[in-house]
């Protein structure tokens, strides 16, 4: 028993410790093999990220655009998605934002001053009109804006509008800003709405529009027919005052007004063009974090673009691109630690993480799983595989631990009751031997007093007989059993013979032993298929044990009857009964309830092993109700009219 308990243990112990490590492995594995992959990954979508930004600066140099100032700082902002630029020429002079040209025309200015004259002092608009309008021909915006005012003081409305939309320079921008705010306070102007409409028109077209568009010239310079930055950003906002909310023009007009306050203040924060090539430096600039980048251009100057923080998260967008589909998530953060793009994810550890590529500024990209430590839970799935296998094993041994454990218990048990056996057939042969021996020896010696009591002594040895002769049957019929060597003879066979077979043989002894036995028979009890002797030996083993497990007064009660297809023949007796527990074992081999020798009832445990035998080969069944005191029912059914099979 010892050894086959350490025979389960002792591979179970070993097979938990090869688990508890192999488990502990399976981690480590998981996370160096992730790791791994993840990290190639990384370099994968760096070069991605590097590849993306070089070849934008690289369509900056071949793009063939307007060196307009104006047209260049449209498409960065409208087009390329940057916040801002300042340029310098091949020089390093600033060309935008620039100041206006100081153009001090003495003449011209006496001349603006006699205008004015005469519109202010003298209230004079039409003289004043007639005066500007030579001025404005010359191209000063002030005498084109005076020309304006002095028409709508007139209440010539048209003639202002006319004067206002003729000229296609951005000069004329203040004129017709000047007309659009008069139109707004005045509402009783006839045709005032189409006036407007193409005011603003005219005014979008003016502000941030290239003149020179498509032409390559050689320098950015090359063209003054624009408005310096500062008044172009005054008449834009004003203009986007007066835009209806919603109209298609405010949207980018905002983007360039905000994109050109922008570069007026980056102007005045970097005054000259040196700084590092292609590479974003974080700078403030009006209290905004951004980025800005020094780029030589191949047709000009130097450029300096500035990019806003989601600009840089955009140009970082390769990072979530490359894993967008994958298990880990990507944070991305400054130098501060900061988050530029990706998600935070709180708390969890990197995988892996890189430095951004060159060029960006200082910051790194990681790489995390959301619910934190993935790795046990990928590690989870192979370990659950190495547990449930574990489990099963063990499952599997305690099982077959469980079954050799039954097994063995059932062979001890065997042997106990063989040993048993042998000791309680001992026994039981030699107390008839004995007795009979005694009777045979007095009848020899011619001790007995007269003919009668000889004939007492004979029938005496003849029950003595009876009795060994049917224990010896019983041996054989278990022995024969136990070989299955038995074969029923099936046969219509009558109840009630049966029945009397089996009180006849066992009349004697209950005379002997002063049993009272009485039958019931029910009426017109069917026949059945069956062996007939078998059925008397059944028939005689309840008889007898209902006599032998029976006290002083013993009353048998032996009733045959059909019911449900069967028919049942029920022993009852007044005996001692035994225990419900003992009652499910009472059929086994040599087992008796009380098997000390000291016992009274002769038997050795065979007699219900043999009844049960049958009555299986016979298909039927046999039920006990036993009370310890009050007696027990032994009911063998039998059924009725099938041929029951031979065994
Ligand atoms: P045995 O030769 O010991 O009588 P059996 O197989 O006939 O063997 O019976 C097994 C055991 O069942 C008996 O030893 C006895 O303890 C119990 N038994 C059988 N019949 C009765 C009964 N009618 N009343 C009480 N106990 C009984």
């Amino acid at each position: 028993m010892a050894l086959l308990a350490a025979a389960v243990v002792l591979p179970t112990v070993s097979l938990l410790w090869f688990m508890s490590r192999a488990v502990g492995n399976e981690r480590l594995v998981i996370q160096q093999k992730l790791t791994a992959l993840y990290g190639q990954q990384l370099e994968d979508a760096d070069e991605q990220v590097k590849t993306r930004i070089n070849e934008r600066f690289d369509g900056f140099s071949r793009a063939n655009w307007s060196m307009d100032p104006y047209g260049l700082l449209r498409r960065l902002v409208l087009t390329e998605g940057f916040q801002g630029v300042v340029l310098w020429d091949r020089d390093g002079t600033p060309v935008y934002p620039a100041a206006a040209p100081q153009r001090v025309d003495e003449q011209a200015e006496s001349r603006l001053a006699d205008a004015w004259q005469l519109e202010f002092a003298e209230e004079n608009p039409a003289a004043a009109a007639e005066r500007y309008s030579r001025l404005a021909a010359s191209g000063d915006p002030r005498a084109l804006a005076g020309q304006v005012r002095c028409l709508t003081k007139l209440n010539r409305w048209d003639a202002a509008a006319q004067a206002a939309l003729i000229s296609q320079s951005s000069e004329a921008a203040p004129a017709r800003l000047l007309l659009l705010s008069l139109l707004q306070k005045n509402d009783s102007v006839t045709g005032r709405q189409d006036m407007q409409t193409r005011l603003i028109r005219a005014l979008s077209e003016d502000l941030f529009n290239s003149d020179s568009d498509g032409v390559i010239t050689p320098d950015f310079a090359a063209t003054d027919d624009y408005l310096p930055a500062a008044q172009n950003l005054f008449i834009a906002r004003k203009l986007l005052a007066a835009l209806e909310p919603g109209a298609p023009e405010s949207d980018p007009l905002s983007q360039l007004v905000a994109a050109e306050q922008l570069s007026l203040e980056a102007a005045d924060v970097f005054s000259s063009p040196a700084g590092p090539v292609d590479s974003l430096v974080p700078v403030r600039i009006g209290g905004e974090a951004l980025y800005a980048i020094h780029h030589p251009t191949p047709f000009a100057g130097t450029m300096l673009i500035l990019l806003s923080n989601e600009g840089l998260a955009a140009a970082l967008d390769g990072y979530l691109e490359a894993f967008a589909d994958s298990d880990v998530h990507v944070r991305i953060l400054d130098s501060q630690g900061a988050l530029i793009a990706g998600e935070f994810g709180e708390d969890t550890p990197a995988i892996v993480s890189a430095r951004l590529p060159e060029g960006f500024p200082d910051g790194t990209v990681e790489l995390f799983f959301e619910d934190g430590d993935m790795f046990n839970k990928v590690a989870g799935r192979q370990i659950a595989i190495y547990i449930w296998t574990g489990a099963l094993v063990i499952l599997l041994m305690l099982v077959v631990g469980a079954f050799a454990v039954q097994a063995v218990g059932r062979q001890m048990r065997l042997n106990k009751m063989k040993n048993d056996f042998i000791a309680t057939v001992s026994h039981e042969l030699k107390t008839p031997l004995a007795s009979m021996r005694l009777l045979v020896d007095t009848l020899l010696e011619g001790r007995t007093r007269d003919e009668a009591h000889a004939k007492e002594y004979l029938s005496m040895i003849a029950r003595e007989n009876e009795r060994l002769t049917r224990m010896i049957e019983n041996f054989l019929s278990f022995s024969r059993m136990e070989r299955n060597k038995n074969a029923f003879t099936m046969a219509a066979a009558s109840p009630s013979e049966i029945v009397d077979d089996a009180i006849d043989s066992v009349c004697t002894k209950y005379r002997t032993n002063k049993c009272r036995l009485d039958t019931d028979l029910a009426d017109g009890l069917p026949e059945i298929q069956a062996d007939h002797d078998a059925v008397v030996t059944v028939l005689i083993n309840l008889l007898d044990n209902a006599c032998k497990y029976t006290t002083d007064d013993k009353q048998i009660h032996l009733s045959v009857f059909a019911e449900e297809g069967d028919v049942c023949f029920a022993v009852s007796d007044n005996g001692i009964g035994m225990p419900r527990r003992q009652v499910r074992r009472i059929f086994d081999s040599f087992y008796q309830v009380d098997s000390s020798l000291a016992r009274t009832a002769e038997g050795c445990g065979l007699g219900l092993s043999i009844v049960r035998f049958i009555i299986n080969a016979h298909k039927g069944r046999v039920d006990v109700d036993s009370r310890p005191g009050e007696g027990s029912t032994f009911t063998v059914r039998l059924p009725i009219g099938r041929k029951n099979g031979a065994a």
